[in-house]
Formats: C-alpha cells, sequence, structure tokens
C-alpha cells in the first residue's frame, strides 16, 4: 500500500472537516505515493516513539496529536538545533511517514470519547454539546447553547454509525454524557475511574457524599467552562476530563458538579490502539498487507509518587 492508503482509510473513520478550526491534521511529513509496510501508532510523536520507529524498521507513524500545532514553539529552519526540527529531519532521514487526525478523531464514531464513554462503562450515550445540524433534522439545541465552538462541520452525510454496530451516536460530538448504573458514591466512582485508566492515583473535586449517576466526559483536554457549563444544563452530576486547572476546578467545585481528572494521557492513550485495530482490519477486508502495532516505549510524561 502507499501513504495515500493510510490518509484515505483515517479520513473515512475522521473527515479532516470535523477538525477544529485551529487544529493541524492529516499528513505531517512524508510522500503520498511512498509505499508503505510497517505502521507504528502512537498518542505522541515523541522523541522516543520515533527512536523506536526507527529501531524497529517501521516506515509510518500514526498519531493522535500533532508534530506541529500551536502547542509546538515555532521555528523558521528545520534544523537539528530545536526538537521539532530534529524529529522532522529524523524521520525523513530514515523514510518514515506521519500522519495525525486530532480533534477530527476526538468527535469521530469509535474515537477516543467513544472509547472513554465505554471503558468508563457509561450507558445511554448523548452528546455534550450538540452538533448544530444533527442528522435528524433538529436545529439543534433547544436552550439555545452554542454548538461546537469552532463551527467544526455538522454530521457527516449519510453515515450509518459505528461499522460494528456499537450504539454509538454515529456523527461527530465534542464530548459526551452518559448514565452509570444506579448511581455511586464520588469516592467509589473515582476509584473506578483510576482502575479503567490504570491510573496509579486519582484527583477530584466535589464531596465523599456526592453521588455520580449522570457522568459527562470529554477525552484529553476538556478543563474549559464552555464544556463544564454544557454538562451541567444537561443535569450531570459528574464531570471526567484531563487538563484540569486550579481556576477551572474552583468553577466546578462552586457549581456543585463534581470533577474526576482522568489526566490528558489516560483519557486518550486507547486511540493508538484503536487506530492500529482500525488499519488493520482496513487492511484486511482489502487483501492488503502491513504490519501495524501500537508503541511499546509510549508513557505519560507526569509521574507521581
Ligand atoms: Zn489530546
Amino acid at each position: 500500500m502507499d501513504t495515500q492508503w493510510i490518509i484515505d482509510t483515517m479520513e473515512t473513520w475522521s473527515p479532516k472537516k470535523w477538525a477544529m478550526a485551529n487544529d493541524n491534521v492529516g499528513l505531517q511529513v512524508g510522500d503520498r505515493t511512498k509505499k508503505v509496510s510497517r505502521i507504528l501508532t502512537a498518542l505522541d510523536l515523541t522523541e522516543s516513539v520515533i527512536e523506536e520507529a526507527v529501531q524497529n524498521k517501521f516506515d509510518f507513524i500514526v498519531t493522535h496529536h500533532p508534530l506541529i500545532s500551536r502547542h509546538v514553539p515555532p521555528v523558521n529552519s528545520i534544523t537539528t538545533d530545536n526538537v521539532l526540527g530534529k524529529k522532522i529531519i529524523t524521520l525523513i532521514a530514515n523514510g518514515i511517514g506521519h500522519f495525525c487526525a486530532h480533534t477530527n478523531l476526538d468527535v469521530a464514531p469509535q474515537g477516543v470519547n467513544e472509547l472513554l464513554f465505554e471503558l468508563l462503562q457509561l450507558k445511554n450515550q448523548k452528546p455534550l454539546l450538540e452538533p448544530t445540524d444533527p442528522p435528524d433534522g433538529r436545529a439543534g439545541p433547544p436552550d439555545g447553547r452554542a454548538g461546537p465552538p469552532d463551527g467544526r462541520a455538522g454530521p457527516p452525510d449519510g453515515r450509518a454509525g459505528p461499522p460494528d454496530g456499537r450504539a454509538g451516536l454515529g456523527y461527530p460530538t465534542l464530548g459526551l454524557v452518559g448514565d452509570f448504573g444506579e448511581g455511586v458514591l464520588l469516592p467509589h466512582f473515582a476509584k473506578h475511574v483510576a482502575t479503567v485508566l490504570n491510573l496509579p492515583n486519582i484527583r477530584y473535586v466535589g464531596s465523599e457524599d456526592s453521588l455520580v449517576k449522570k457522568v459527562a466526559i470529554c477525552g484529553g483536554s476538556g478543563g474549559n467552562s464552555q464544556l463544564l457549563q454544557a454538562a451541567i444544563s444537561q443535569q450531570c452530576d459528574t464531570y471526567v476530563t484531563g487538563d484540569i486547572g486550579h481556576h477551572f476546578a474552583l468553577e466546578a467545585a462552586e457549581s456543585g458538579i463534581s470533577l474526576i481528572d482522568g489526566t490528558h494521557y489516560a483519557t486518550e492513550v486507547q486511540i493508538s490502539l484503536a487506530i492500529a485495530n482500525h488499519l488493520t482490519v482496513a487492511a484486511q477486508k482489502q487483501g492488503l498487507e502491513v504490519l501495524v502495532e501500537v508503541s511499546r516505549v509510549q508513557m505519560p510524561v507526569f509521574r507521581s509518587l
């Protein structure tokens, strides 16, 4: 197969038009016509993931987070004087291409948020922020809430939903809302989140006798007021996300909604396995030979004691 097959396969799953306006997704490094036989997947394109690809002769890497983004200091030259330049030069020198699907994959069916929803064993999936143009012809949120903040396009054209018949929404949404059974006490639910996300410890905001029954989630970086207010307006008692800062935590505490910090990494890392599975299944269906593996060296950047 060639690089363009990877791009087409990934963009059929999570079209580029679903990405936020300030995001940078798609082919980041490489030649669309180059043949690919060994693909590595990861959450981040770290130096150690690139080294892993070089050592194990992978010729392509698919990640969730972009290599070139607003989170990376801008550069005026591609040299080994800076980390971004070093990464690009190492990739090119070793014939390794790179593609990322970021906010478009956050919102895709069986993307970051649906995976997190299933991991947390939530039920009755609903959007946290409704798309501006829902597939059933409704005009938008009944209460005048704004749709996705970035003017992202609405639902896909006639897509039937998750390919395996699981009960996803089948159209892109930012964040999800679901029910956690008959409800449990907040510390119990926080422990459950830590267990399923493989976290050694977990931070939460809320009182120990708070009940967790209706939960909003947003994988990655969801510590913003708009998502919190959407969760509150949908009568969620708990919000699980990552990148939670002091002021956002205070806002939640004073609004009476419990908050669980699942961490950016742990709420998203499972997407690297989903990408590997997606590419493997697509290749098998088309009789194409390719090896796809998940990075064995990726790990959270934060350590805890
Ligand atoms: Zn992220």
